[in-house]
This record gives C-alpha cells, sequence and structure tokens, in this order.
C-alpha cells in the first residue's frame, strides 16, 4: 500500500519499503531498537515515499516486533513519511492507532490453509476482522481516522494448500471493499507467481475493485521477483512493496529469498524511464546501515555488487 505523500509529483511507481516489517519478521537476529529507527531514518532519506515499519504482532509470537511502538513513534516524527504498520489482528490495530499510526494492513490469506497458520482464522473470520477494525476506526475522532489497507496474502499460490483459485481473491477483495478498506493490496507471499498470471490476476482484480487496487507485492523466491513487478505495472499497478537487501521470506516458504530487492527495483524502473524518487547513493547508506546491524543476516541484491552503468542518471535524463 502507498500514502503518496511528499515527492510525488515527481514519482510514478511509488515504492513502500517493507524490509523493516516483511524483512525483519523473517530474520531471527533481533535487530537493535536504535538501529531500526537509523535505518528508517535512513531509508526515508534516500527518497522512498512509504515505509512498513513494523508489525503491531503480539510481541510473544515474534520477539522482533517487541519495540514496535517505539519505533513506529519514531517513524512518525520523520516529514513527508507515509508510515504504515501491519496488524494482524483488532489488537493489533488498537495498539497502532494509540501512537497515531496513520495507515494500517491487515493481511488477509487467500488460501485457508495458510489463514489459519499465519493468523489462526478462517479467511471468513479474518474478513471479520477488518470489519472490526474498520468499526474501530469509524469510532475515533476524524483527525486520528486510520486507512486500513486488506493485503490479500497467498494470491498466487500457497505452500501449504497449493494452487489459489483467482475466484477465491477476487472474492476475498470484494469483500474487503464491501467492508469499507481504504484500499487493497494483492501479494505473493510465498513467491509462486510468474509475469503471465500477475498480468492476468491484477487485470481481474482491478475490474473487480477498480481503483481501490493499490499496490503488488512480490517475493524473489523463484528469482521471478522483478519480472513480476514489470507485469504489475502493465496491469495498471501503480505501487509496489520490496525490501532493501531482499532481506527476510515467508516461515511457510522453506528457503524463501526475501521480497523484492529495493535497490535492483529502483535501478529497473528508473532505467525505464520511470521515476521512484529514490537517490541511488543515500539507498546504498541505508544498506550499509542495515547490513552492519545484523552481522550473520543474508542480504541479496545485484545493484550492491555491480554499481551503477556509467554515466547512469536515472529517469529524469531518460
Ligand atoms: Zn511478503
Amino acid at each position: 500500500m502507498t500514502g503518496r505523500v511528499g515527492a510525488m509529483a515527481r514519482i510514478d511507481i511509488s515504492i513502500s519499503e517493507v524490509g523493516p516489517r516483511d524483512g525483519l519478521q523473517n530474520t531471527k537476529i533481533f535487530m537493535a531498537t536504535d538501529a531500526k529507527k537509523a535505518w528508517i531514518r535512513a531509508l526515508a532519506a534516500a527518497g522512498l515515499p512509504e515505509i512498513e515499519v513494523c508489525s503491531f504482532v503480539n510481541p510473544k509470537m515474534i520477539a522482533q516486533f517487541s519495540d514496535a511502538a517505539e519505533v513506529a513513534a519514531d517513524a512518525l516524527t520523520i516529514p513527508n513519511l507515509s508510515v504504515v504498520a501491519l496488524v494482524p489482528n483488532l489488537k493489533g490495530a488498537q495498539r497502532a492507532a494509540e501512537i497515531g499510526v496513520p495507515r494500517l494492513s491487515l493481511p488477509i490469506s487467500a488460501s485457508e490453509a495458510h489463514s489459519r497458520a499465519n493468523v489462526r482464522k478462517t479467511v471468513d473470520e479474518q474478513l471479520a476482522e477488518l470489519g472490526a477494525i474498520v468499526a474501530l476506526r469509524n469510532t475515533l475522532p476524524p483527525e486520528r481516522r486510520f486507512k486500513i489497507n486488506a493485503g490479500v496474502s497467498t494470491a498466487f499460490g500457497c505452500t501449504l494448500q497449493g494452487d489459489v483459485p483467482e475466484a477465491d481473491v477476487l472474492r476475498i477483495a470484494a469483500a474487503a471493499v464491501t467492508l469499507d478498506a481504504d484500499s487493497v493490496s494483492i501479494a505473493d507471499t510465498v513467491g509462486y507467481a510468474n509475469p503471465g498470471q500477475v498480468r492476468r490476476l491484477l487485470a481481474a482484480v482491478k475490474r473487480e475493485i477498480g481503483p481501490k487496487l493499490d499496490a503488488a507485492h512480490f517475493h524473489n523466491t523463484r528469482g521471478l521477483g522483478l519480472a513480476n513487478c514489470v507485469a504489475a505495472i502493465e496491469a495498471g499497478v501503480s505501487a509496489l512493496d520490496s525490501s532493501l537487501a531482499g532481506l527476510g521470506g515467508c516461515p511457510y516458504a522453506p528457503g524463501a529469498s526475501g521480497n523484492v530487492i529495493t535497490e535492483d527495483l529502483v535501478f529497473m524502473l528508473e532505467s525505464m524511464g520511470l521515476r521512484t524518487g529514490v537517490d541511488f547513493d543515500k539507498l546504498m547508506q541505508a544498506r550499509e546501515i542495515l547490513v552492519a546491524s545484523l552481522p550473520g543476516a543474508e542480504f541479496y541484491g545485484h545493484l550492491a555488487k555491480s554499481g551503477l552503468p556509467k554515466g547512469f542518471a536515472g529517469a529524469v535524463a531518460a
């Protein structure tokens, strides 16, 4: 999901950096709270318009997010940054709303098996949770009302269930809009998607819910992350999730190598003449902070090894 604040006029494709949430969720090593704050500040300074900064999950489930409130509160002081937090349920939404996080994302699995494993609820129970979060939002004074995104996960297949029917994804997307979600994003949680499938499914979702379709979220598990991003753009999506250094993965996708790599995505888009608003040198500085803060973690990325082509000037000059 994408807030589209700040330098929107200069951005063609809006990247939402999900490393501090999706990346860290699947990293065994605890990143120190001050390092998280410094990393998020460096990501924002690089020009990323939106950052998913944490998950308000029960800290007993994922210790990495025991400092979620402190990290989110710090991110909220960064000017012109759209701050997003993942909330797995109403309780998480209450915690996020307490400190004034303006955009919340609730995952809703399109796979029953994944839904039960991930949030211990059926798909319809998780849709009811969305309804409860919308109701919570509507009780708040107007200036404190958050936006709520429904993130349809395992939309392209599931490691537990296997095939996920397109009709299930469309049903959930339509139900989320009916329940008054502000936006819907479509996620390839386990890295099963291919570009043909992405084009087909996202076009179908767009027909179903129109402009409420916001971001696409891909993992690079099988090396198709960037190709899937291009297919999503061809289907009319202008917001993409990615993670610096491809940090993370999915506990239900053994061997998963993490999200689409932010720095490689920025390079691809800018090469194609699509402006992202991201400064490469500053993005690499943010990567250095990340690498220094998580010794022993796995990092990915081609640009970090190869550097930019000679004379590369980004989309403005393209
Ligand atoms: Zn993900």
